[in-house]
């Protein structure tokens, strides 16, 4: 199955506890708009060479469209579908007041210049931007996007509309972004795996856990957690994992991580694979990188007893419903790391009013949100007898589908 099917089934087992009729369905699940376009970009040395870039949109219903930007190799159409669909479905978890959609270019950015990447950027905003905009589709960080590059998104549109910072979110504090914006999913993450362990009679501080992925919302996530005594028994990054059965010393890592680029090479950890993390025995397993990680084949193997899907898509169909049969909890993408965007909108409406907010005020109601969504949706779970995973579509879908309606069909 593609992506955009993976997420479609999820779609349509939830439609069906739902009894949600056909002609919803239909007007529900397509995108409203998939844009292309070809981005030809004069390398450092003189070459010229021509990048794919996608914006996705996928609903529009409760707001202005609204999601990740993904700088990766594996980016495609079908991709960006299925995480721009993912998206509006998270906003109506969380309840904030927007659609859904995602976007990316097909690059490795690790071949790019800071310059090239500045200029690929820029090139791709010249080409959508008719399209983007405060009360059009907003655009934010994902995988190998960061404050920086928001900040040449919101320069660039701004060259077009005048002064713009709610065009883009997860920008430097320093130029209209948001306290707390940064740490927001890992900060949304370490809340729902909380609310979660409590439902099992324990918390964070008892017990071990596994967090696949060191980037913003890995790091975090793993320093959130360890801060309130979680024991972190093993990381990674794209060059390979770090294991310690005592648990890693996470602000020690973070201070490697910041002078070496890599977790590769911390002298505090036993190196181990990416594929024999996600079956080490702990009680929490977080993917924080890639989709599609836990699959058929290794399902299984899984020895957690919850897993939070920190990154977006990482589980899919064949292993959710081995993880269902198991009894292992996932608490799934579309609740686990909805504090990013609920961060995002906090600071849309701040760059709106010209009005900052202190960080304990974004923390506050970061919290409150994350703790409404999870009980919301745990509540649907525990009456209806249903995953968590099920029930988060259930209540997704019940509100994206009720703004439809409402808004009538003409
Ligand atoms: P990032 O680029 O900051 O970090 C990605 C991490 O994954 C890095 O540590 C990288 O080395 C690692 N990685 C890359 N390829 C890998 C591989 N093949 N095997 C193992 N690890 C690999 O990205 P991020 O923003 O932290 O996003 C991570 C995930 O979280 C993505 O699925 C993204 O969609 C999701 N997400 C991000 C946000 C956000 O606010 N940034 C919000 C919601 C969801």
């Amino acid at each position: 199955m593609s992506s955009f099917d993976d997420t479609n089934y999820y779609f349509r087992r939830a439609a069906k506890v739902m009894d949600l009729g056909d002609r919803i369905q239909e007007l529900l699940l397509e995108p409203y708009r998939e844009l292309t376009v070809n981005i030809p970009l004069e390398m450092d040395n003189g070459e010229i060479r021509t990048f794919t870039g996608y914006r996705i949109q996928h609903n529009n219903s409760r707001g202005p469209m609204k999601g990740g930007l993904r700088y990766h190799p594996q980016v495609d159409v079908n991709e960006t579908k299925s995480l721009a669909s993912l998206m509006t479905w998270k906003t109506a978890v969380v309840e904030i007041p927007f659609g859904g959609a995602k976007g990316g270019i097909t690059v490795d950015p690790s071949e790019l210049s800071d310059r090239e990447n500045e200029r690929l950027t820029r090139k791709f905003i010249q080409r959508i931007h008719e399209n983007i905009g405060p009360m059009k589709d907003i655009p934010a960080p994902d995988m190998n996007t960061n404050p920086q590059v928001m900040a040449y998104i919101m320069n660039e549109y701004s060259k077009f509309y005048g002064h713009s910072p709610a065009v883009v979110t997860g920008k430097p504090l320093d130029l209209h972004g948001s306290p707390g914006r940064d740490e927001a999913t890992g900060r949304g993450v370490m809340y729902v795996t909380e609310q979660a362990l409590e439902t099992m009679g324990t918390a964070i501080s008892q017990c071990s856990f596994v967090v696949q992925g060191f980037g913003n919302v890995g790091s975090h996530t793993c320093r959130l957690l360890a801060a309130e005594g979680g024991k972190i028994l093993a990381t990674s990054d794209v060059n390979g994992g770090l294991y310690n059965p005592e648990g890693l010393d996470i602000p020690a890592l973070l201070a490697y991580m910041a002078q070496h680029r890599t977790i590769k090479g911390f002298p505090g950890g036993h190196s181990i694979s990416n594929e024999e993390m996600l079956v080490l025995r702990c009680d929490v397993l977080i993917p924080a990188a890639l989709g599609h990680v836990l699959t058929r084949d290794n399902a299984k193997d899984v020895q957690a007893r919850v897993v939070i899907e920190a990154a977006n898509a990482p589980t899919t169909p064949d292993a959710d419903e081995i993880f269902d049969k198991r009894g292992i909890m996932v608490v799934p993408d579309i609740l686990a790391n909805a504090g990013g965007v609920t961060v995002s909108y906090f600071e849309w409406t701040q760059n709106i009013q010209q009005f900052t907010w202190e960080l304990e005020k974004v923390n506050q109601e970061l919290r409150r949100i994350m703790l409404k969504a999870f009980h919301t949706t745990y509540k649907v779970a525990t009456e209806k007898k249903l995953s968590m995973r099920t029930a988060a579509f259930i209540v997704g879908i019940g509100r994206v589908g009720k703004a439809t309606v409402l808004q009538g069909l003409a």
